[in-house]
């Protein structure tokens, strides 16, 4: 209830208040900021996965903008040889209404990657989105099967079904890179886990038929438990340390992050940038009001 309140008033607080704990966890709102900490994290052996901030447009000019910005951005990556990917949320380039627009807004996208040398992820967005966005990956893996990776969101119950679907594209020599995390959006019980030790289950479950498959899991949590749970199964399976990395937020739980580096696992790390930082931060705590706790004990309590 606290919580939905804060959600819920958040929106009306002024920008500088809301960026004072706000950029603990966004680079900043220019490619400078982000340039400046995926350096910083790539010098503590650290890789990154860089996000322009902005989603759900339905404005073909606003998602050319975006498209500019995103091929700019891996321009000037590959000038600072910055070890990163990049993340991209297809509902930016018009997904819902527009699939055909979005594909060939993101593939081009994907050609400078390619060009550069680099692998765009495509976010996995609320389940409105889900046929589309793993469609969306089908046309773009096919075409280029080294510079695309997807996600798979645990708490849907559909998921180990879609990990099925997408095994085929596998490529022995270049295995499918996914990424796995628990899903950040309100879904209804009859599509997703509600509990936590459901959702938990679940995400192993994917883990597990990933690293049977051989392909690359990208394992996407800050959970303690789960981390050392997915470890276990990837000793069972014996996946060597370039098979598998892990992934986290910036800015969440950096403790456990270096833990994680120090033991030798490979890491990357998810960092947003852009002007839309106050729209990100304001739609995802409506949506996910829990996470206003865990954001105000990140801003009292030094991870
Ligand atoms: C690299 C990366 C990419 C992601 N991409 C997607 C995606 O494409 N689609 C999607 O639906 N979801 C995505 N997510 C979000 C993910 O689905 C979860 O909602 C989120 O990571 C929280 O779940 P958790 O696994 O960390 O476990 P939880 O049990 O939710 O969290 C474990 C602990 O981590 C800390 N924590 C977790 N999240 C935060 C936060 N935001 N702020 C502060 N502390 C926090 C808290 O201490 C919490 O107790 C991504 C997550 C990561 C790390």
């Amino acid at each position: 209830m606290i919580n939905k309140l804060i959600a819920w008033i958040i929106p009306f607080l002024p920008e500088k208040f809301i960026w004072i704990f706000s950029k603990k966890y966004i680079a900043g709102k220019n490619f400078h900021d982000a340039v400046k900490i995926v350096k910083l994290l790539n010098a503590k052996g650290v890789l990154t996965t860089i996000d322009i901030l902005g989603e759900s447009l339905s404005n073909k000019q606003q998602a050319k903008k975006f498209q500019k910005k995103y091929i700019q951005t891996i321009e000037k990556s590959s000038e600072n040889d910055l070890l990163t990917t990049f993340s991209l949320k297809p509902t930016m380039f018009d997904l819902l209404k527009d699939f055909e627009f979005c594909y060939q807004t993101i593939r081009e996208i994907v050609i400078n990657a390619v060009r550069h040398n680099f692998m765009i992820r495509i976010d996995m967005e609320d389940s409105q989105c889900t046929d589309l966005e793993l469609e969306l990956f089908e046309k773009l893996y096919r075409e280029f099967p080294f510079n695309v990776g997807i996600v798979i969101q645990a708490y849907l119950k559909r998921s180990l079904s879609d990990l099925k679907t997408i095994q085929k594209f596998n490529i022995p020599n270049h295995p499918l890179n996914i990424r796995l995390c628990k899903g950040i959006y309100i879904e209804s019980p009859d599509i997703a886990y509600k509990k936590k030790n459901e959702i938990n289950t679940n995400f192993l479950r994917c883990l597990n038929f990933i690293l049977a498959q051989n392909m690359f899991p990208a394992i996407a949590t800050h959970d303690k438990k789960l981390i050392r749970n997915c470890l276990s199964l990837i000793s069972k399976h014996k996946a060597k340390k370039d098979h598998y990395e892990f992934q986290m937020l910036y800015g969440v739980t950096p403790r456990l992050r270096d833990t994680i580096v120090n033991e030798g696992h490979t890491m990357r790390i998810y960092v947003p940038y852009g002007e839309k930082w106050f729209h990100y931060c304001t739609r995802r705590l409506k949506e996910n009001p829990h996470i206003v706790c865990d954001i105000i004990l990140g801003f009292l309590v030094r991870n």
